[in-house]
């Protein structure tokens, strides 16, 4: 079994758990622990010590013998929100929108119904040599721990196979993978909103959750798609089933999908570029919902950022992620992610850490196990280029990550990472 010792300049701990529950908000997200020479020691694929290198127990390890790796260690990063699998690119649809054209003009005979048509076309077999080589990527960025959704399927069946694929690619990836069902991403070509609300409710739901399929339901909240009412009815047969509920919310407009996310028990509410005084306090008066971040497809569709100062005051839990899809982010990289909220939202790099890994762990349900380097977590680290992680803000379109470990395995290396 993997056992070790590791020394670094800088060991960013993470969100430290305290007498309370449920994400990290105010100060017990900014104030992210980072302790200069730091030792980091696993048994089992899990974390027996993490502090300072001068008071490592003897029983725990010889600092004498132990590796000096030359970056910060951080914890793995979680991307709580992409859209992985999916088949084939839209850089032309990017393009039309340089041209002038806006994701709304898209959204009938490209975006989503686009994606759902590549993925029809495609065999199983190319839609995973599509997808690992991505999740490898994510790997080499730092990302141990990833959500995938469906979404991109629009029927009962086709949303099932790309549930079913998900499932497959958590098996043969190395990352912790949880599964989350957007069957309302989009109303089917062909069908009324309620017909769809009715069949995902009485069939698709049921089914997935019977096979095993899902971790979790997502609806996207916007008026070229689903209403707070759908929402609702969605979340209360996602329940019934044993299914955790997330939301796409107040991305394009203001719907009040933040304060219904609240409402419904989500454990997310996800964008939030049109969030309201009533979706800020909503959140911030909870300790369930979190609300995720996603500032690269903000940049992307050059959208109105999120109130992230006023929600940060408040005392809103966040979380980051890439967002990752081949419409509105086609980035994979949480260090990229980082880069962009510093300096599209003026998110603090030590606060977008603790919100790209801790709470972004609360989101998907592993916090128990995943998000920060604690007592009896999976060793789930990075080993930076850097001793000092406000690096990673500072260079956007640079990959700080040297290695990425995984249960105290390293399963990923670009260079060497000792002096
Ligand atoms: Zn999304």
């Amino acid at each position: 079994m993997s056992h070790g010792l590791l020394l670094a300049p800088a060991l960013v701990v993470g969100v430290a758990h305290g007498e309370w529950d449920g994400p990290a908000n105010g100060d017990r997200l900014s104030n992210v622990q980072v302790i200069k020479d730091g030792a980091l020691a696993w048994g089992d694929g899990v974390v027996t010590w993490a502090g300072p290198a001068g008071d490592l127990p003897p029983e725990v390890g010889d600092v004498r013998q132990a590796t000096r790796v030359k970056g910060a260690i951080l914890p793995g990063f979680v991307d709580c929100h992409t859209h992985v699998p999916f088949f084939g690119w839209r850089a032309n649809e990017f393009e039309a929108r340089l041209a002038g054209l806006t994701y709304r003009d898209l959204h009938g005979g490209g975006g989503i119904y686009r994606s759902a048509r590549l993925l029809a076309g495609a065999s199983d077999e190319e839609v995973m040599r599509f997808c690992r080589p991505l999740v490898d990527e994510m790997l080499a960025h730092g990302t141990t721990a990833i959500e995938l959704k469906t979404g991109y399927g629009l029927s009962v069946e086709a949303e099932l196979r790309q549930a079913r694929l998900a499932r497959r690619l958590a098996r043969e990836v190395s990352q912790t993978a949880s599964v989350t069902l957007l069957a309302c991403h989009a109303v089917p070509e062909g069908r009324t909103r309620e017909a769809w609300v009715d069949e995902v409710c009485h069939e698709l739901i049921p089914r997935a959750a019977a096979e095993g399929l899902a971790d979790a339901v997502d609806v996207y909240v916007e008026d070229i798609a689903f209403t707070v009412a759908d929402l609702a009815r969605v979340a209360e047969t996602a329940r019934a089933n044993g299914l955790a509920v997330r939301c796409h919310a107040d991305q394009l407009g203001h719907s009040g999908a933040a304060e219904a996310a609240v409402g419904a028990g989500s454990r997310s509410a996800d964008h939030l570029n049109h969030i309201g005084p009533a979706g800020i306090e909503a959140l911030a008066g909870n300790d369930q919902t979190v609300a995720v971040l996603l500032p690269v497809s903000t940049l992307f569709l050059r959208a109105e950022p999120p109130p992230v100062a006023d929600m940060l005051t408040a005392g809103v839990a966040v979380a980051l992620a890439t967002d990752f899809n081949p419409g509105t982010s086609p980035c994979l990289s949480v260090p990229e992610v980082i880069a962009v909220a510093a300096s599209l939202y003026r998110l603090p790099t030590l606060t977008a850490i603790g919100a790209a890994t801790f709470n972004a762990a609360w989101v998907l349900g592993l916090q128990e196990r995943l998000g920060s380097l604690t007592l009896g977590k999976r060793a789930d680290f990075v080993v930076l280029d850097t001793p000092d992680p406000a690096m990673i803000a500072y260079r956007p379109g640079h990959n700080p990550v040297l290695e990425t470990w995984i249960g105290g395995q390293r399963v990923s290396s670009r260079g060497p990472w000792t002096d």
